[in-house]
């Protein structure tokens, strides 16, 4: 997950590095009263948007006052940049910039281990810096295990020439932010610029910080404070709160299977079979994991009968660990869950159950013999039936 600015500068204060006071706000009268209540004077607006290149787009402005917040605010809320639209400014304690310096840990996915970059040139954008002035950007290696000490940080710093009047602040605040990469579990922490003010104190001015959502369970806090659902498919958003493995695809056929490989050849084998059916297409991915409750079946198929766009759904289950039967009954159950929740069920649900129990499996679903349920016991045959089905319904329609 990326984060805005002002998140990433929350994470900074958070872990001591020095960094400016601020506050974000989502209208012009309320820029003013940021500004006011950081003391009345001189601040920053700043665009927050998940991109670079604020400054230059006219999406970071100075303000001497309160009022002069306000009109900048007025003017950079609603603004597009680089197709991102301005819906939140930050509004900052504006600081006197001696110097800017560049400063970044990242992962290092090729070489297996993490980079420092740092440089005393700064406030340009990086890859610019890295195309223009190559020999200016340090890079150094971090060994994972090791991590960054003051010596380690002693090191980088030196490496990027940052001036020796304010080197030891520097190292101080590359180990604080060491201590944010780690703590956080990061795979980015940025920050450009660095700079040194006139009176040698050296502060994060800007920062871009990406979470690894892998490690999301450890973070929950920080993670559902600082998720941005704004551009993610509603859909997504609501599995995702119930703990499913969903992901929005732009076809008609709903997809559900335990284990993410099933559900990955259920995708290509439905996409197969769609080509004989009008060329109908998975609508989205749904793995609910090996030990499927009832419940989970029904959370499941609850996101996916919501969706608009699905016209049949495959439910393809390779018994193991949880066996046929009790899938079976999760899925018989399932539907009895979801009617008493007061849905309207209407699309068909073909079932494919194989593997452990299956012939168990199969009895429960002939014996409950719901309307909307129909078997087949091979997979290609599952979803040649399923592709079909969402052609027909989909023509009558
Ligand atoms: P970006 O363009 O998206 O990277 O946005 P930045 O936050 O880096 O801001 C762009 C530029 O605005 C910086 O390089 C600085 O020159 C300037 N700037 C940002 N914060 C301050 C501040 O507190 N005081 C002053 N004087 N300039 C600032
Ligand atoms: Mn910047």
């Amino acid at each position: 997950m990326d984060l805005f600015e002002w998140q990433a500068k929350e994470l900074f204060a958070k872990h001591a590095v020095p960094t400016t006071r601020q506050v974000v706000v989502s209208t012009p009268e309320q820029a003013r009263a940021a500004a006011e209540e950081l003391g009345g004077g001189p601040v920053m607006v700043k665009a927050q948007v998940k991109t670079g290149g604020r400054g230059k787009a006219g999406g970071v402005k100075f303000a001497p006052d309160a009022a002069a917040a306000e009109e900048h605010a007025r003017a950079i809320l609603g603004m597009d940049i680089k197709g991102h639209t301005v819906h939140t400014v930050l509004v900052s304690e504006a600081a006197d910039i001696g110097e800017e310096y560049y400063f970044s840990f990242l992962l290092d996915r090729a070489n297996r281990a993490y980079l420092a970059m740092c440089s005393a040139e700064g406030g340009m954008e990086i890859e610019q810096l890295a195309v223009e002035k190559p020999d200016a950007l340090a890079r150094v290696p971090v060994d994972p295990v090791a991590g960054v000490d003051a010596a380690k940080a002693r090191e980088i710093v030196e490496a990027g020439n940052l001036p020796a009047a304010v080197r030891d602040e520097a190292i101080d605040v590359v180990v604080k932010l060491w201590g944010v990469f780690t703590a956080e579990e990061a795979t980015l922490v940025e920050v450009n610029p660095l700079v040194r003010t006139p009176d040698d104190r050296v502060l994060a001015l800007d920062g871009k910080v990406t979470l690894d959502d892998n490690a999301d369970f450890r973070h929950k806090d920080v993670h559902d404070a600082y998720r941005d659902n704004s551009a993610t498919d509603p859909l997504e958003v609501r599995a995702k709160e119930k703990g499913l493995n969903y992901v929005k695809l732009d076809g008609v056929v709903g997809i559900i299977g335990n284990g993410a490989g099933l559900v990955m050849s259920t995708l290509d084998v439905v996409a197969y079979a769609g080509e004989k059916h009008g060329g109908v297409k998975p609508a989205n991915f749904l793995d609910i994991g090996g030990g499927a409750s009832a419940e989970v079946m029904a959370n499941g198929l609850e996101i996916i009968l919501s969706d608009p766009a699905v016209r049949s759904v495959f439910v393809n289950v390779f018994g193991g660990i949880t066996a046929c039967d009790a899938v079976a009954n999760g899925i018989v159950q399932a539907l009895q869950m979801l009617e008493s929740r007061g849905e309207s069920l209407t699309k068909p649900l073909v079932v494919r159950l194989d593997g452990n129990n299956a012939a168990e499996g199969r009895r429960i679903l002939s014996e409950a013999a719901h309307p909307l349920v129909e078997q087949v016991d091979t997979m290609d045959g599952a979803a040649d039936r399923v592709a079909e089905l969402a052609h027909t319904t989909g023509s009558a329609a």
